[in-house]
């Protein structure tokens, strides 16, 4: 297969160590030398959330959505109500998840792309006395909005409810310190910011709550934190078998960001971000949200007038670049692309000159003022013309 730039929101390009790790010894996951290496990927993970001391961290051979799963399902008690906080798609697959569950559910919802704003969700958990939970997705994937961890986990406890929080597409890259801010749950995975593998996701949760799992009838059997922490931190080896290479590169990954650092990457990433979205401005490109509520590892935009979602991937990937379908009714006005993983600065300029071609092979259909027309914002330059 050639080598492809990849522009989605994960799996991301992931530095040549991390890959090869995984062609490590074959090993059985009931050994010690295994036991030690999932005791050291759990603790630096922890570490990594800023939960040393007071949480701990189960790993899982899932994806993400396996991490939020595990979570939810788990969190939440048999007599338990959660208030779902929803802008955008990921927030309302933790309320589906929690309806899979049969969980009873109170929704708090927004339009897509618009802010959670602290004070009402105050507001509402104040209304609403028997919501036990709330969930929260930190990076909105969907929108490429970063929502309010830290204000929404403080109103959160101050209201004495529990916090459980979607972090598959911030942790690693955007603050996350599950101690500071308050966060009971926070689900990742290992293929984002992490910049390591797919097929590993985990959940750092409060010690004294993974604790508490053990008196209690879990919810599902492999997304049932109790008996992964139970086998994990007690017995030291997994429940299940677990994607053994997948740990081998992960653990070069923790290894790496630590060296990084993540403020370290946030601004590597911000960077890239910036010379993306600047020269998609110079392009006439309407990038979505204000600036300040951008997440740093990705980008939303308006597709260009006259181009759908397909023929652009199809003209881009011809050139060897992956950007990525937006979701639901976004699909037919929108697409995103992502700063994450080892994508390189000459790397976004070469995408950038590879979507102008695109455009302008693109034959046009309109009159070029209705075109322009549907570039928004008075800022905008004019829409790229075709040759
Ligand atoms: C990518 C993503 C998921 C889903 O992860 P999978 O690994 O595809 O299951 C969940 N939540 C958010 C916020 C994401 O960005």
């Amino acid at each position: 297969m050639t080598r492809v730039v990849l522009l989605n929101p994960g799996p991301v390009m992931t530095a040549d160590e991390v890959r090869e790790a995984l062609a490590g010894p074959d090993l059985c996951h009931r050994e010690a030398d295994f036991g030690d290496l999932l005791a050291r990927v759990r603790h630096e993970l922890t570490d990594l959330c800023g939960g040393t001391g007071s949480h701990g961290t189960v790993v899982l051979t899932s994806s993400g959505t396996g991490a939020v799963e595990a979570a939810v399902a788990s969190a939440v008690p048999p007599d338990g109500v959660v208030l779902t906080l929803e802008n955008g798609h990921y927030g309302e697959r933790m309320r589906q998840i929690a309806q899979s569950h049969g969980i009873p559910v109170r929704r708090f919802e927004v339009p897509w792309g618009r802010p959670l704003d602290a004070r009402d969700v105050a507001a509402r958990l104040a209304a609403e006395p028997q919501v036990t939970h709330v969930t929260l997705v930190h990076h909105e994937t969907s929108t490429a909005m970063l929502n309010d961890l830290p204000g929404i986990a403080r109103v959160v406890a101050d209201a004495g409810r529990s916090l459980v929080v979607d972090a598959v597409s911030s942790v690693g890259c955007e603050e996350v310190d599950v101690a500071a801010h308050g966060v009971d749950w926070l689900a990742g995975t290992s293929n984002k910011c992490l910049e390591g593998m797919p097929g590993l996701s985990f959940v750092t949760a409060r010690a004294d709550l993974l604790d508490a799992l053990d008196g209690r009838p879990g919810r599902g059997y492999t997304v049932d934190l109790g008996r992964h922490h139970r086998a994990q931190a007690r017995a030291g080896v997994p429940a299940f078998t677990p994607a053994v290479p997948t740990f081998y590169a992960l653990e070069v990954a923790l290894r790496r960001l630590r060296t990084e650092t993540v403020a370290g990457r946030r601004a590597r990433y911000g960077r890239l971000a910036d010379l993306l979205r600047d020269g998609l401005a110079e392009r006439g490109f309407a990038v979505h949200l204000d600036p300040a509520e951008r997440a740093s590892s990705l980008t939303s935009l308006d597709l260009p007038p006259g181009l759908g979602y397909a023929e652009l991937h199809a003209g881009l990937r011809a050139r060897g670049y992956v950007v990525y379908a937006s979701q639901e009714h976004l699909r037919d006005q929108a697409f995103r692309v992502a700063t994450m993983g080892t994508l390189t600065e000459d790397e976004v300029r070469a995408f950038l000159a590879a979507l102008d071609e695109v455009v302008a092979a693109t034959p046009r259909t309109g009159p070029r003022h209705e075109r322009e027309r549907r570039h928004t914002g008075p800022s905008h330059a004019v829409a790229p013309v075709a040759p």
